[in-house]
Parts: C-alpha cells; sequence; structure tokens
C-alpha cells in the first residue's frame, strides 16, 4: 500500500521557510510521503507569502495553479490572514494564517486521513529542512510589538512570541549535531527576543539560563559554528553582543533594517530605535569589532518624503559606511497605515530615488569589501561552479540568498588539486574583489593534499 503523498509549495521569507519545514517534518513523522510536484500528490498544501504586492500575487498564481494540477489546496502562510484567498480561489479546501502547524495538519487529516503506519523512524532529529544541509535557519520567535507604518506583519502573526530559550538551544544543538555549520537567527526583531516572556529563566542542559538576546548569543556562540544575526535593531543592549564578535563566538554580522536615514520620516515610519544615534552607535560598533559586516534594507520615496529629506538618507548612508545594503522603493501594501500619511510620493520618483540610492552605494560596498583583498579568511563552500572551474563560497560577510559570493580558484603554484568539500569550512587567500563579490585562492595545506573523489584542477 503506498501512502498518501501531499505536494508542498513553499513561497515567503526564512520565517515562512522554518514554517514549511516544520509542517513536512509532521508530515513524515506521521507517515505521508511529500512531493515537490503536483503530479502523484494527492493533495497540495502552498505556503504563501502577503509582505508585498508582488508576493501576493506570485502566492494567488502559485494556488490557481495548485488548483488547476491537481484540484484539493490547502493554503497556509501570512496571505492566508486575508480574506483574499478564499475571495480569489473559493475552491481551496482549507485556508490558515502563519505558524499554523497544528491547523494545518488537522486540514490535512480531515481531507487525506493518516495512514495506520506512522513510519516515525524515518525522521531525523533535527527534522526535515529545505536548505541545504550545512546551514539552517532558527526561528527565535514569531510575531512582532511593534507597529512599523509600513508593514502588516503584526496584523498578520500577532505581537512578538519568544521560544524559551531551552527550547531553540535543544534545536540549535540537535541541528549542530546533523551536521548545519551555520545556524542563521531569525525572527520578526531579535533583540527584543525574550521580552514577552519577561526574560523568564529556562533551562539548557540542566543550566538555568535567562530567555533573553545576549543570553542567548552567548549560549549559541558556544557551538562551535558559525552564528549569523539576523533582523536586529540598534537597541543599546545590542552593543554586548559586539565584544562576542570580537571574540570570534558570533560571525561579526549585523543584518539591521534601518530603513531611513532622517528622524522624520523614520518618525513617520513608527520604527523602533528611531530616537537611538545610530551613526554614533555604529562607528563604536566597529571600534568593539573592526571585521564587523553590517547589512540593512532602506525604503526610498515613503509617503511625504521631500528631496531634503532623501538628501539625508543619502548622506547617512555615505557616513554610515554600511556593507551590505538592500533598498525598496515605498510599495503600499493593503492595510498599511503608511497609506493614509499625506503627500504620497509618486511611483516613478519612488523608483528613481530606489535607483539613486543603489547609485549612491555602489561605490560605498566597493570599497568596503576591498578591505577584505590580501587577506586570509575561512568560508564555507556551497556549490561547486563546474563551468567556470571554481568553487562558490560564502565568508563571515555573506548571508546565503542575500549577500554576496567569495569564488575560489585553484593556486596555480600548487602542485595539488583542489578538494571539493562541499558544507566545510576552508582556508582562502582574498586576491580580488567588485561590488558585490570576492576572488580567492585556494590555500594548499598539507591537510587537504590527499587525493580526493571530486577535485577542481
Ligand atoms: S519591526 Fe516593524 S517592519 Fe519589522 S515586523 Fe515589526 S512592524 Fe513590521
Amino acid at each position: 500500500m503506498t501512502n498518501p503523498t501531499v505536494g508542498f509549495i513553499s513561497l515567503g521569507c526564512p520565517k515562512a521557510l522554518v514554517d514549511s519545514e516544520r509542517i513536512l517534518t509532521q508530515l513524515r513523522a506521521e507517515g505521508y510521503d511529500i512531493s515537490s510536484s503536483f503530479e502523484g500528490a494527492d493533495l497540495v498544501v502552498v505556503n504563501t507569502c502577503g509582505f508585498i504586492d508582488e508576493a501576493v500575487q506570485e502566492s494567488l498564481d502559485a494556488i490557481g495553479e495548485a488548483l488547476e494540477e491537481n484540484g484539493k489546496v490547502i493554503v497556509t502562510g501570512c496571505l492566508g490572514k486575508r480574506d483574499l484567498v478564499k475571495e480569489t480561489h473559493p475552491r481551496v479546501l482549507a485556508v490558515t494564517g502563519p505558524h499554523a502547524t497544528a491547523e494545518v495538519m488537522q486540514a490535512i487529516h480531515t481531507h487525506l486521513p493518516r495512514p495506520h503506519d506512522p513510519f516515525t523512524d524515518l525522521v531525523p532529529e533535527q527534522g526535515i529542512r529545505l536548505t541545504p544541509s550545512h546551514y539552517a535557519y532558527l526561528k527565535i520567535s514569531e510575531g512582532c510589538n511593534h507597529r512599523c507604518s509600513f508593514c502588516i506583519i503584526p496584523s498578520m502573526r500577532g505581537d512578538l512570541v519568544s521560544r524559551p530559550i531551552g527550547e531553540v538551544m535543544r534545536e540549535a544543538e540537535a541541528l549542530v549535531k546533523a551536521g548545519v555549520k551555520e545556524l542563521l537567527v531569525v525572527s520578526q526583531d531579535t533583540s527584543a527576543y525574550g521580552v514577552d516572556l519577561r526574560h523568564r529563566t529556562d533551562f539548557v542542559n540542566g543550566r538555568p539560563v535567562k530567555t533573553h538576546f545576549f543570553e542567548l548569543a552567548k549560549e549559541l556562540g558556544e557551538l562551535g559554528v558559525w552564528v549569523r544575526l539576523h533582523y536586529v535593531y540598534p537597541y543599546p543592549h545590542v552593543d554586548e553582543v559586539l565584544g562576542l564578535m570580537a571574540e570570534g563566538k558570533l560571525l561579526p554580522y549585523l543584518d539591521i533594517p534601518f530603513q531611513h536615514g532622517h528622524p522624520e520620516v523614520l518618525k513617520r515610519m513608527k520604527r523602533p530605535a528611531a530616537a537611538e544615534k545610530v551613526l554614533a552607535r555604529i562607528q563604536n560598533w566597529r571600534k568593539i569589532c573592526p571585521d564587523l559586516t553590517l547589512r540593512s534594507t532602506f525604503i526610498a520615496g515613503f509617503p511625504g518624503e521631500t528631496e531634503a529629506e532623501f538628501q539625508t538618507l543619502l548622506d547617512f548612508l555615505t557616513e554610515a559606511q554600511i556593507d551590505r545594503l538592500g533598498c525598496f522603493a515605498y510599495s503600499p501594501v493593503e492595510g498599511a497605515t503608511a497609506n493614509q500619511l499625506s503627500n504620497p510620493v509618486p511611483e516613478a520618483l519612488r523608483l528613481e530615488r530606489q535607483e539613486r540610492v543603489m547609485a549612491h552605494q555602489a561605490p560605498i560596498s566597493q570599497a568596503r569589501l576591498r578591505r577584505w583583498v590580501g587577506r586570509r579568511i575561512r568560508v564555507l563552500i556551497d556549490a561547486i561552479d563546474e563551468e567556470e572551474g571554481c568553487l562558490l563560497a560564502r565568508g563571515p560577510g555573506d548571508a546565503p540568498e542575500i549577500d554576496g559570493l567569495v569564488r575560489i580558484w585553484p593556486d596555480p603554484n600548487s602542485r595539488h588539486a583542489m578538494p571539493v568539500r562541499l558544507g566545510e569550512w576552508t582556508e582562502v587567500d582574498i586576491v580580488d574583489s567588485d561590488e558585490y563579490d570576492l576572488e580567492a585562492v585556494w590555500v594548499a595545506s598539507e591537510a587537504s593534499a590527499p587525493a580526493e573523489t571530486s577535485t577542481v584542477n
């Protein structure tokens, strides 16, 4: 007898990816088979994204395709919080919001009853993951206590709910045990971790530890793998983790969505930490940890943004010298309170300002990356580029998917072929850089010399 098979489509951000992993893990635990295509699937689950209008459209299209190709569709994820799904696709069997493994499973049990003999032993201890086996996202909390005027995430995901530190650390340890070399800490507001629990004490391997951002960073820093912090806000207590980065316990990397450089715009955005002295704080961080890579995102053309305010944003970028930067033209997401602000910026001007930000930033990013040239650094190998004959890796300053790469070339003076060890760290010499990526030469050592089954010459 074959097991019931669930097709799965996962859209959206790393937080949504973690939700998908949980559902997939539960499905396998209960003995369902999983298919990445519609054919052969008895039912399809679509995990949607509702962040910006393009993502909404992509999600609606994916649901439409699943209905057409398969017919039995359950929708979950951010878009599920909105009536849009049922209105556009009334044939879907069930709709849930994000972070709803139990509800999704209930809907699956109703429409595709679970098998009698679950093969629980088929599920590895660390669950089912959609990322390559050497890195994993670690979701530490769900929801957000802020109400940024351009964002509808709190209305979809609710207020901050942190996972107790013992539970997070158990998951982190299981991932490391399963071979993960890099943990990417994600949430909506990483620096607020534990606030909702009043930093309650929990137990990590029998020791009492507070559910707090710094304590979590310290514990993760002891696991002996790369730990990368995403979605951090520049609150004063963030300064404390810079010491851990300088000690090599955490990657010297902070992903902080600043969004703008003008105090009035930040106030209209209702940004957390709008009043913080961000530039002084950045300078101080770099003093503590000179290798720090700062990643950030900005919004150009926010409602009411004057030319002078926009200029302040460009000046802020010149001062801040951010390493990795993304910029969105303001997108009036349905339901966001910012849409009611006066003096909206016309779309053409929003796009023009977005381009100006990127053009302004390009030489800054290029200059920042150049500081690695001439240094020997540790990188994590992600893939092999067969055509070019190089390895594709990432250094401390490169988060997967969003940042740049380190291309590793064989050492022309070495008699050893370059070994391919996907998902492993290696030492490289950085020899060149551009705006996004670094070029490196593999460092031959006695440890890496033995013949490998797979090599690049
Ligand atoms: S901090 Fe602001 S932008 Fe981020 S999730 Fe919360 S409300 Fe949205």
